[in-house]
């Protein structure tokens, strides 16, 4: 048999290990990632791009999908009929003049991760990380989630045979239409009396004690999946790299997992250049901001309060290590926002005829105020990552704009009530 094109090496002390083998630390406890053998991958694949490009509308299974189509770049050493695959990725790069405006960013783009089978970019990770737990076996496959991710995992394993799903929840903490998700697709949904961080600990602690499969970000054969956000984006627009990437940091696997892939694309020589990333949090949940503001120096930790961006309300990232290090190559910045300013983000992409949740809202919302001051120019070019639907957070929309919170809409557009009658009717639309 042929030496595995990958393996897992740890992030600090460089200790390696082999793929197959079932662990998501490093025995000095550290973060893993998978490193594939790129000299390797050249050699026996010849032009990658040409390939990209060729598999490209393609609705071959599983190499039309936007995870698959870099195949070689994701999990070269499984093979292509052993990958569960829901068709995900090929999201829309939305660019408007209108969007544009409303941003104040000539060359903006939306990259609709909202567009995924189960309404989430988790769906990439999912599609490496279910498709690795079958390939090694696994029986039992378990996570915790801010709702999204059991989405997407209970979507996946529903599709292997004999594979079952255990989701860790926090009771009441995630919206009523993610709870619907792992629950029709037969996965066993546990409802925690705890915040996420506490259902991230629990889930690690059973998983270590029994034979189950953990598919959180940590491991590190989803953040392969999540890679193809940044590396579709660049083959969107023709393999020019932006100036930028604007994404929302929770967890802090999917900022890992761009930069992880766009390194990789460089390497390949894909991409001739590499872009600045801009990390986003929320200001109820912005640990990974405030050890940005300590120059990493500190890892900061928070107790996650209330917000409306619900699907990153998390106090101790998991990825920290890793998106630190993404922040330092990329010379990024990190960004807090409030819930107004989130919510008014929203608002504006939402009218722009793109239907974005409030997580995606604090991308927009860290776009504004970086335009403010200047650290990022109304000429530069600029993808932001939309992370989910807003169908996904229908109530919180709903409750925005019929002035259901304590927030002050900029453009309220409530229903109208109005009388079962043509006239009526005609006299509130004023015609
Ligand atoms: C998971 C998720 C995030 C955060 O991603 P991390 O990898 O945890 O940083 C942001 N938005 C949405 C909608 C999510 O589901
Ligand atoms: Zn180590």
């Amino acid at each position: 048999m042929t030496e595995p094109m990958s393996h897992l090496r740890c992030i600090t002390c460089d200790a390696r290990y082999d793929a197959r083998e079932i662990r998501y630390r490093c025995d000095c406890g550290d973060l893993l990632e998978v490193r594939h053998d790129l000299t390797r991958l050249t050699r026996a694949c010849g032009d990658l791009k040409e390939r990209f490009e060729r598999r490209l509308g393609s609705r071959a299974v599983p190499y039309g999908s936007g995870v698959w189509r870099y195949h070689e770049m994701i999990l070269p050493d499984l093979p292509a009929e052993d990958v569960i695959t829901c068709g995900e990725g090929n999201t829309t790069l939305y660019h408007t003049p209108l969007l544009s405006r409303q941003f104040d960013t000539e060359n903006l783009h939306l990259k609709h991760e909202g567009e995924n089978p189960t309404l989430s970019f988790k769906d990439r990770g999912m599609t490496a990380g279910v498709s690795w737990a079958r390939h090694l076996g696994a029986t039992h496959v378990a996570c915790a989630s801010t709702g999204d991710t059991s989405a997407a995992m209970a979507a996946y394993a529903a599709q292997v045979d004999g594979m079952q799903a255990v989701v860790f929840l926090p009771r009441n903490k995630v919206t009523a239409e993610q709870l619907s998700q792992p629950i029709a697709a037969g996965a066993m949904t546990l409802a925690i009396d705890t915040d996420f961080d506490g259902c991230m600990r629990l889930v690690q602690e059973v998983c270590s004690r029994h034979n189950i499969y953990l598919l959180n970000s940590m491991n590190s054969f989803r953040v392969e999946g999540q890679k193809a956000i940044g590396i579709e984006a660049c083959q969107q627009l023709q393999w020019r790299v932006p100036d930028w990437f604007v994404i929302p940091v929770g967890n802090a696997g999917n900022i890992s997992a761009l930069g992880k892939g766009l390194s990789e694309a460089h390497a390949l020589g894909l991409i001739g250049s590499m872009p600045r990333i801009a990390g986003v949090q929320v200001s109820a949940a912005d640990p990974f901001y405030r050890s940005y503001q300590t120059g990493f120096e500190e890892r900061v930790t928070v107790t996650a309060g209330p917000t409306l961006a619900s699907a990153i309300r998390i106090g101790d990232p998991v990825s920290h290590d890793k998106a630190a290090r993404v922040v330092d190559r990329y010379a990024g910045v990190v960004e807090t926002v409030t819930e107004e300013e989130l919510m008014d983000a929203k608002a504006r992409a939402d009218r722009s005829g793109v239907a974005v949740c409030p997580n995606s809202g604090v991308a927009l919302a860290g776009l504004r105020k970086l335009r403010a001051s200047g650290t990022i120019g109304a000429k530069e070019t600029v993808v932001v990552i939309m992370t989910a639907h807003g169908m996904k957070f229908s109530g919180v929309g709903v409750a925005y704009h019929t002035a259901a919170t304590e927030l002050t809409p900029e453009h309220p557009n409530p229903p109208i009530e109005v009388d079962a009658d043509a006239d009526a009717i005609a006299r509130v639309i004023g015609v």
